[in-house]
């Protein structure tokens, strides 16, 4: 027993060290990233059921690094989020996303861009400018970008979170609270910030054909977007039962596989110019 303690013991400083090194490597890597155009920004449809055409599209980010392959958000926001990369990237994603915004509104759609924005970008004393600016240099008007906000992001400092939200929303952007209801403190949340849109978590909507408690939660979270005047999306849709269950419950706007993975500027465009012309 005592030799396999000691094994097992090895073993999980081993794994202890390789994560630790998978890590600067990734952090490393990360640095040089944005210098080098290893990051795209790919373009995921929110969906208007009632009329099934697309009124949003969210950006996010898409890391290729040319030896380590394809880096999933999941892994390297977190490390950018720690490093402080987050703030060059956010911006760089938040530019993309304007222009973007602005080539699909030249060729006559009115599509608004949701663009996330981590806990450190909110905390930055240079967003408010840095959003300004943005949207000065790609001549975008405020009314076609949505900033989404998750619950943790204002947990350090509410009042200061307050406050930049608010000059966000006097500004005309939108703001949605993103992953809803696996945070903190939403309900104060609801009440503080001037919100536009609820965004319904996935962990909530993919298991509601099964789990009554889902049901409950994702039937509530409706009636207080309605209770609220607020746009409530459900996220990760990937089937035709769970959207007409979710359409049944009243929820109008969906994103998920269903209706698109995320996709590169280009052929997110082709899907906008398929649709107008149907
Ligand atoms: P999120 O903001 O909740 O974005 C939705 C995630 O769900 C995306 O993962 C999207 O590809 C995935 N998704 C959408 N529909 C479905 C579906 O039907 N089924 C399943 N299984 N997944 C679906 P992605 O692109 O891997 O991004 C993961 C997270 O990384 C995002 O979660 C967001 O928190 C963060 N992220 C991505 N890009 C950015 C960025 O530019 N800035 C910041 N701050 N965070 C970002
Ligand atoms: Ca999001
Ligand atoms: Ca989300
Ligand atoms: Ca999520």
């Amino acid at each position: 027993a005592k030799e396999q303690g000691r094994n097992s013991y090895q073993y999980y400083t081993q794994a202890l060290n390789d994560t630790g090194q998978d890590r600067l490597a990734l952090e490393y890597a990360l640095n040089q990233a944005l210098e080098r155009e290893e990051f795209a920004v790919y373009y995921q449809p929110q969906i208007d059921t009632r009329t099934g055409a697309i009124s949003h599209m969210e950006a996010l980010a898409r890391w290729q690094h040319p030896q380590l392959g394809f880096i999933s958000p999941a892994q390297f926001i977190p490390i950018a989020e720690q490093n402080g990369a987050i703030v060059a990237l956010g911006h760089w994603v938040l530019r993309q996303a304007c222009a973007q915004a602005k080539i699909w509104q030249q060729l006559g759609m009115s599509i608004t861009v949701g663009v996330n924005l981590s806990p450190r970008q909110l905390r930055d004393g240079a967003l408010l400018e840095m959003v300004d600016q943005t949207l000065a240099q790609t001549n975008l008007e405020t009314s076609l970008l949505e900033l989404e906000i998750t619950e943790s992001a204002t947990l350090h400092n509410l009042t200061q979170a307050q406050s930049v939200l608010m000059d966000l929303h006097r500004m005309g952007i939108g703001l949605a609270l993103d992953d809803f209801g696996t945070g903190y403190s939403s309900l104060s949340y609801l009440k503080q910030f001037p919100l536009d849109t609820l965004k319904i978590d996935r962990s909530f909507v993919m298991d509601l054909l099964t789990q009554d408690k889902d049901v409950a939660i994702a039937k509530a979270i409706l009636e207080l977007g309605r209770g609220l005047d607020l746009r409530v999306v459900a996220e990760g849709v990937e089937t035709e039962e769970l959207q007409q269950l979710l359409q049944n419950f009243g929820c109008q706007h969906m994103q998920g596989y269903l209706f698109s993975r995320p996709l590169p500027a280009l052929e997110a465009t082709h899907l906008l110019q398929t649709q107008q012309s149907t």
